[in-house]
């Protein structure tokens, strides 16, 4: 009788879901079964038969897609100014519903990924990720509510819905997502964090993305002022503060706060973030397409915020496999902090363990990159 062959399994970066990424790490298998890992020299030493692969550019845990709008799956990708975005969404609105949250589940089952984070816009898709998703994640309900004076009103019906959705709770939980801070109220937003807060809701924001964020917040002025005239009634008076202060000063910051993009952030901003114990999810390739600029990677990676990846929705990113998030900023950055931030920052910011790839764990769960 013969020992089952022994193969160990090597790439730039192997992460096993704890400790640190290595640079020159080994996962061994025999038999389809993981029976060790560790630095690569160790390995070979243990398993001096051990045939070495090498596997691609990282081995890793199954991934996270922490930012998706799965019912946008059916919309055709936009690329130009960001000014643009908002009414391509618009324009096709027809499209936007259960069907393409259906078929955006699919896609993203097919990549592969242990988790996601999904911004969900109507009732019935959220009734259907609760139902129905084979994957565990958190939902988040998007609010999208300008007028100041609807604040009340706005709070006690989403506060409703919540309480009404989170008793339906299972492999899927409940979050709260106000939109962006040029779309949802000062008042409301911060009535928003603050239950979000008190009752334990995870809490997602666009924010810190475009520079014509920027401007109607600082200044009021830019095209999103235009947006905001045909919105809302009272007349729009600027905090006259970047994003991330902006949030900052109505409380909206905390550990349970992802924030999402943030591209226009400076370094003041990026240790509030840390500071506060918010995370950030990047969506590199959506804002390549929507040409709002690149997220400061070393920034965040100095000041030691948790980051993870998102695909953003179809409408603008190619496809929803959040690994070509990591292979598009694969050279710009230490890929130890892109391989933790597609795993471990991502289950982290959905509230979930990170899976261990350790001795008795199937092969079929180390992923490649
Ligand atoms: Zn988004």
């Amino acid at each position: 009788m013969s020992w089952p062959r022994t193969e160990i399994w090597t790439a730039e970066v192997v992460y096993t879901g704890f400790g640190t990424p290595m640079l020159r790490g080994g996962i061994a298998v025999q038999g389809g079964v993981v029976v060790g890992q560790g630095p690569l020299e160790e390995l070979q030493a243990r398993f001096p038969q051990g045939q070495v692969v090498r596997k691609g550019r990282a081995l890793l845990p199954p991934p996270v897609n922490a930012h998706t709008h799965l019912d946008l799956s059916l919309l055709s990708l936009y690329r130009g100014p960001f000014t643009g975005f908002l009414p391509h969404v618009v324009a096709h609105r027809g499209l936007r519903g259960l069907e393409g949250a259906k078929r955006g589940l699919e896609e993203l089952q097919a990549s592969g990924v242990g988790a996601f984070g999904d911004i969900v816009f109507r009732d019935e898709v959220m009734d259907f990720l609760l139902r129905e998703s084979p994957l565990p994640g958190v939902a988040f309900y998007e609010v999208f509510a300008p007028e100041p004076s609807e604040a009340e009103e706005v709070f006690a019906r989403v506060r409703g819905k919540l309480a009404a959705w989170r008793r339906r709770e299972g492999r899927v939980r409940v979050g709260l997502a106000p939109h962006a801070p040029y779309s949802v109220s000062p008042p409301l937003l911060r009535k928003l964090a603050q239950y979000a807060q008190a009752e334990g809701i995870p809490l997602m924001i666009h924010a810190a993305e475009s520079l014509e964020e920027v401007r109607f917040l600082k200044g009021g002025e830019g095209p999103f002022l235009e947006v905001y005239r045909r919105l809302a009634q009272t007349p729009w008076r600027p905090p006259g503060l970047t994003p991330i202060r902006h949030l900052h000063a109505l409380g909206v910051l905390g550990p349970q706060t992802l924030l999402v993009h943030g591209v226009q952030v400076d370094e003041e901003e990026v240790q509030l973030i840390a500071e506060t114990g918010a995370k950030v999810i990047l969506c590199p390739r959506s804002n390549e397409n929507l040409e709002v600029g690149e997220a400061p990677l070393l920034l965040y990676a100095r000041h030691g915020v948790e980051l993870a990846l998102g695909t953003d929705s179809r409408a603008s990113s190619p496809d929803l496999d959040v690994k070509g998030e990591a292979l598009h900023l694969w050279d710009k950055a230490d890929p130890r902090l892109l391989v933790r931030a597609l795993t471990r920052g991502g289950y982290r910011a959905l509230g979930l363990p990170t899976p261990r790839l350790a001795r008795g764990t199937p092969a079929a769960l180390v992923h490649s990159l």
